[in-house]
């Protein structure tokens, strides 16, 4: 089944001209305001006056990953003297420490990806007596769920298998996988040239059978890595493209790449991207992608939050009141009640959402599992989103 879209203009027909119109559009700054306004246009229609986010507790399991992104900040491998890799005792530790206290809605689960790669990562595991991570992520989310009053796991790590999605559905509410960036050459000679799963085909795969499984999953794209203004208008055709095609995907992040320590010194050509080119692909996204995808930028990574808000997006993704952002460590999430005024003052109300969108909340005999649904289904609105005296603040 075909989808909504945008404005006729905008439309995806014929893959080529579509790239080279795209590429063309991108280049073109002149028509940022007129875009801007399009896009915030529709987003106004299908979403009203509401701007979202989902109050989460970051919880990095592991930052040993088999893959070497280059502009990655997170990421070790197990000599290293900070990599680590939680008990399951401490990861509750932490969960019953903060989800009541600030009112945490998602747990986000963000790892490296196949940390059982490693010899010592396995013995570790072997130890707390699981044969592989998989087995260690499953019965720690299982944990998790059994003792949160009403947060639900969002899980993002890294590449999975349809079997390995299937032994966590019943525990997690939704899961994340960038597509990144839809370029093999980044692959060959750029900063995916030592991360095989960040090939798109496995991004893909990864996607459809989320959607196999009945997941909802949350994608995007990583602007300012290498990428060039064709890879980036491929990219954006290709999400549009699976985005029509399955039911599962709820939001499209729209994510700058934000210079650390490690990347400045290992990614020679990775490059932030100005608000200007932000805003255009926020927009371009926005009247592409189907309207009830959402739209979504990170506002601890974009330094002016109204020019993205004016852009078309429609939630602020996952701000926590209480960890950092372990992914991008240096770049603080703004206060809850700074966002809430900005926005109020803008004519726009900032509303809780949980890891999982309205759409599949309505529909939750098909997405959720029955434990996941319990708790959803016992903080809801009839909107779908949290209901506002459940919701937190700072
Ligand atoms: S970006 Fe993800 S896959 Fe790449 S090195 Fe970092 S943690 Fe690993």
């Amino acid at each position: 089944m075909m989808r909504t879209t945008g404005t006729e203009e905008m439309k995806i027909t014929g893959l080529s001209d579509k790239l080279v119109q795209l590429a063309k559009i991108m280049k073109n700054q002149n028509i940022v305001n007129e875009l801007q306004k399009k896009a915030r246009e529709l987003r106004d229609k299908y979403y009203g006056n509401i701007i979202t986010y989902s109050r989460k507790l970051f919880l990095p399991l592991t930052n040993i990953c088999v893959n070497r992104c280059s502009y990655c900040n997170f990421s070790r491998r197990p000599s290293e003297d900070d990599a680590y890799i939680m008990s399951p005792r401490l990861a509750l530790e932490i969960v019953e420490k903060y989800e009541r206290k600030f009112k945490i809605k998602e747990i986000l689960i963000c790892t490296g990806e196949r940390p059982d790669a490693y010899k010592e990562v396995k013995e570790k595991l072997k130890g707390w007596g699981y044969r592989n991570y998989i087995e260690y992520l499953r019965d720690i989310l299982e944990k998790i769920v059994k003792i949160t009053t009403y947060a639900v796991p969002h899980v993002n790590v890294g590449y999975l298998e349809k079997e390995e999605i299937e032994i966590i559905r019943p525990f997690t509410a939704s899961l994340g996988l960038m597509l990144e960036v839809d370029s093999y050459t980044l692959m060959i000679y750029g900063p995916h040239k030592h991360s095989p799963t960040k090939a798109p085909h496995y991004r893909i795969k990864f996607l459809i059978n989320c959607d196999k499984v009945k997941i909802p999953v949350t994608t995007g794209t990583l602007v300012g890595i290498c990428e060039t203004v064709i890879d980036r208008a491929r990219t954006l055709i290709l999400l549009s493209k699976i985005c029509s095609m399955i039911n599962a995907i709820q939001e499209i992040i729209i994510q700058p790449y934000a210079p650390g320590e490690r990347s400045i010194k290992e990614c020679k050509c990775c490059k932030t991207p100005t608000i200007e080119e932000l805003s255009l692909l926020v927009s371009l996204y926005r009247l592409n992608i189907p309207i009830e995808v959402s739209i979504q930028s990170p506002p601890n990574l974009v330094n002016d939050i109204m020019i993205i808000v004016n852009s078309g997006i429609n939630d602020l993704g996952g701000i926590s009141p209480v960890t950092p952002d372990y992914i991008n460590i240096s770049y603080p999430w703004p206060k809850i009640s700074y966002i809430r005024k900005l926005l109020q003052d803008n004519g726009y109300t900032l509303r809780e959402r949980l890891p999982i969108y309205p759409r599949f909340v309505r529909e939750y005999k098909i997405w959720l599992s029955d434990i996941i649904r319990e708790k959803v289904l016992s903080i809801v609105d009839d909107n779908g989103l949290v209901d506002p005296k459940y919701e937190g603040e700072d």
